[in-house]
């Protein structure tokens, strides 16, 4: 049976999510489609319990506290979970048995179906305590976490860390953060290696009992190795995107848009996927984005 709608948004993270309370409020018949099996996307798949401080309107929120919000706003019977779209074809999308037409398609598929990119050492498979995401991070009090990466999340992780552990390590590969530096401005317990990278890990029974790190150097001058003792380790490299190509034009990872968010007719892209010049890969940005789509549509 295919299903007919005014509006089906594919993926249910906070972008979907936004675009759905839109299309509620305004009692637009809608249909929001995700493959996983809960909603929420990044939120809910990588850190439910981190504090947002950036969202307009909202001075703090508890991440999973901000979804919750968010499907307050949304017709439950509207939300098919365990549902992954395939193909769309003119406005028909296919997710196995199920498909949908619809006269506005709105992709707001994040960063897909993704895995997280590994710190690239020898027996990292091995170790139960190198973790990729984190839903709680309570565990971690008083304990010795060595952070990876340069981009918001290690810089986030390593702010919440560091207020709970005085053995916080945060370790680049350049001498500048991708990510906001403002974040860990004000982080005391927060030794800082810039620019170092993995070398090796130490384990004994399935856990990394330290990390080597090596500093980048310029070639010739001889090698300087450091090593950590951890208890963690959290890895940001950020994620592999897969299966979300569905065919249009993509700026690498990402599906192009025009000024208005279109991908091309009636199909838009909103929130991580969507790519234009100086895009930011936050919920703010996303949000706009579907007020923008909306408005659109409705004119
Ligand atoms: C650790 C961390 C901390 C962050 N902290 C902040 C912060 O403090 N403030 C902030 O503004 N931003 C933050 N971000 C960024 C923010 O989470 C993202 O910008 C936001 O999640 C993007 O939302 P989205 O809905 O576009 O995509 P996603 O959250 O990626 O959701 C996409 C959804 O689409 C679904 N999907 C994918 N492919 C398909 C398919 N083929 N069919 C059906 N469904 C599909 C997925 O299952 C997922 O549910 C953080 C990110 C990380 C990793």
């Amino acid at each position: 049976m295919i299903k007919e709608t005014t509006v089906a948004i594919v993926g249910a993270g906070p972008a979907g999510l936004y675009f759905a309370n839109l299309c509620e409020k305004s009692k637009i018949d809608y249909l929001l489609i995700d493959a996983s099996n809960e909603v929420g996307g990044q939120i809910t798949h990588l850190y439910p319990e981190k504090e947002i401080v950036d969202i307009p309107g909202i001075k703090s929120i508890i991440s999973k506290d901000y979804i919750s919000k968010l499907i307050n706003g949304v017709d439950e019977s509207k939300i098919y979970l365990n549902t992954k779209v395939e193909k769309i074809e003119n406005n028909t999308i296919f997710a196995g048995d199920f498909t949908a037409k619809a006269k506005y398609i709105i992709l707001a598929v994040g960063l897909g179906f993704s895995s997280p990119r590994p710190l690239g050492v020898e027996h990292e498979n091995e170790c139960s305590n190198i973790l990729y995401h984190l839903k709680k991070f309570d565990f971690l009090k008083d304990k010795k976490v060595a952070i990876f990466g340069g981009g918001d999340s290690a810089l986030d992780w390593s702010k919440e860390i560091s207020k709970i552990s005085n053995n916080v390590h945060l370790i680049h590969r350049r001498t500048e953060f991708r990510g906001n530096p403002e974040t860990i401005k004000d982080c005391k317990n927060l030794s800082i290696h810039l620019p170092y990278v993995p070398y090796s890990i130490e384990y004994k029974n399935g856990k990394a009992t330290s990390v080597t790190i090596k500093e980048v150097l310029p070639e010739g001058e001889p090698e300087h190795l450091e090593k950590i003792d951890v208890d963690y380790i959290l890895v940001n490299y950020g994620n592999v995107a897969a299966n979300c190509d569905f065919g249009f034009e993509k700026q690498g990872l990402f599906v192009k848009v025009d000024e208005n968010c279109r991908v091309k007719d009636n199909i838009f892209a909103v929130g991580d996927i969507c790519d234009y010049d100086n895009k930011k890969r936050r919920i703010a940005p996303s949000i706009a984005e579907c007020d923008k789509v909306f408005k659109l549509i409705q004119s």
